[in-house]
């Protein structure tokens, strides 16, 4: 299924085409039709599988321009949800402009009574306590609002915003189309959903309890502008044979994989966007070992039959359980050990508990290599490639040069210097992977915003910037995976 499916309009294909979506998750497969059409609807879903761009292209879709009101309003339980569901909203909206803005408590009101008079937003978001205060204030006013979307409505109840939040519908229109999201489908939220929607019509995921047995499972929680730097030091310590890199976007995996090349890593990608025959080559190198690490989005790896995937990284959390089961099982076939390690943000932890749930099998939590240990298993994978040679012969050829090096360098020095040519500092490369969530004070500047932050990690907003990046890996016919650090280097004794 595509986009363009939908009745959606052209700013905004353009901007889904700009964030590197490349096909509807599948609660937007099943909202997306529903609420287009103006129907109330309640969804069951969490953050991690798309619902905010599920209500939020609907909203998008029907903005009147020449409307100066508040047209949509998103009521969601924690100042934290409310700032990711305002750049989302922000994003998506960018192909046409659209007003959007954030207003929550445990910050001064001033500033927002002023932006809300000032900026005339097309679409508020906010924690119930501050919308209500707005309104009371007079300086939110909804006499014209058209959707109403209240967001994890069951963590609204249990942190008793319900007061609040009937107080907030009952200053809506009566014709308004009203969107419901939560976790759970408990009967307060069902007897809920009576009470503010007209005839909805349910969705949600349909999740079957799914196995995953062979599979060696863990997670790392960290924030999305750490991502890449853990992983660099995972593939370091882990040393893959080959690995599998999943990313939600078709821009992240751009970004990815050209992050990696800049560090030196041997990796190609795959998306929808990139030719078939393309594709093809990449997928055949792959297949025949000659390339070490594939970055790919869901869509482009359907299908895929590989076998020899030693590990796989969920750089973004899948949308559906589904595809995490499709995604690890690349990994751990033909009676091979496999291991797959999933990177969750903080507010994607509930989803990944329901991961585990379906699963039935629970992911270990892993703490992010350390620089050192990264740079202990680059020096691990020289040795094992030193090694290598010299078993082959194919060091003899240097013996000489060697020889004659020796006689003028003191052989700890030699070593020292030819090491530090090999191993640079990579860390230092720049690499630049567009945010899924800018950070919460950039959404302060949201008129200057581009939307496209590059170089978040850095703040620089440089791109990439090339670096010392060759670490001169090989790899051809690596022998096996290596897992955990390599504190004590395993260093072989050559046979005389
Ligand atoms: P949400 O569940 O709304 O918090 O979304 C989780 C993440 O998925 C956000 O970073 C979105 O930008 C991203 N996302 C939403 N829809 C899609 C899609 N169709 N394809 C790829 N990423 C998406």
């Amino acid at each position: 299924m595509k986009f363009t499916e939908f009745n959606l309009k052209q700013p905004i294909l353009d901007s889904l085409q700009e964030l590197g979506f490349e096909a509807p998750t599948p609660i937007q497969q099943q909202a997306l039709p529903v609420a287009l059409e103006g129907r109330d609807m309640i969804g069951q879903a969490q953050t991690g599988t798309g619902k905010t761009a599920a209500f939020g292209l609907p909203i998008l879709n029907k903005l009147d321009d020449s409307n100066k009101s508040v047209q949509a309003l998103v009521v969601a339980p924690t100042r934290e949800l409310a700032i990711q569901v305002q750049e989302e909203l922000f994003r998506l909206g960018k192909g046409q402009r659209a007003r959007v803005y954030v207003v929550y408590g445990g910050s001064p009101i001033g500033k927002q009574l002023e932006r809300l008079r000032t900026n005339r937003p097309q679409i508020v978001v906010g924690t119930p306590g501050r919308i209500l205060d707005l309104i009371k204030r007079k300086a939110l006013k909804l006499q014209d609002l058209q959707t109403l979307v209240l967001d994890e409505a069951d963590e609204m109840l249990n942190m008793g915003f319900i007061e609040d939040v009937k107080a907030i519908v009952e200053e809506t229109p009566e014709n308004r189309q009203t969107l419901m999201f939560s976790a759970t489908m408990s009967p307060a939220i069902k007897s809920l959903s009576k009470q503010f929607l007209k005839e909805p019509t349910q969705i949600r995921i349909e999740a079957k309890e799914m196995t995953a047995d062979l599979i060696e499972q863990h997670f790392i929680k960290c924030r999305d502008d750490e991502k890449f730097d853990i992983l660099t030091r995972l593939i370091d310590v882990q040393n893959p044979t080959q690995a599998i890199i999943f990313c939600r976007t078709k821009k992240r995996v751009d970004e990815v994989t050209r992050g990696l090349g800049l560090r030196g890593y041997n990796a190609e990608c795959i998306h929808g966007d990139i030719v078939q025959q393309k594709r093809t080559s990449v997928i055949n190198t792959f297949r025949k070992g000659q390339l070490e690490i594939l970055v790919a989005t869901d869509v482009a790896a359907r299908g895929l039959d590989i076998s020899g995937v030693t590990h796989v990284y969920n750089y973004d959390i899948t949308q559906d359980p589904e595809s995490y089961v499709h995604r690890i099982g690349r990994t751990g076939r033909a009676g091979n050990d496999g291991v797959s390690i999933t990177f969750v943000t903080p507010m994607e932890m509930p989803y990944l508990r329901t991961i585990e749930h379906l699963t039935r099998k629970e992911m270990m939590p892993m703490k992010p290599p350390t620089v050192q240990e990264a740079q202990a298993g680059q020096i691990q994978q020289l040795i094992d490639q030193a090694n290598e040679m010299l078993e082959s012969g194919q060091a003899a050829q240097h013996f000489n040069t060697a020889k004659l090096l020796l006689q003028h360098y003191p052989a700890n020095d030699l070593v020292a210097a030819l090491l530090s040519q090999l191993i640079s500092d990579n860390s230092q490369v720049q690499v630049a992977i567009s945010p899924q969530r800018p950070l919460p004070n950039a959404n302060k500047k949201e008129a200057k915003r581009s939307g496209n932050r590059s170089g978040s990690r850095q703040g620089g907003g440089k791109g990439y910037k090339a670096g010392k990046s060759d670490r001169s890996r090989r790899y051809d016919d690596k022998a096996g995976k290596k897992e955990g650090s390599h504190k004590a280097y395993k260093i072989k004794k050559r046979q005389a």
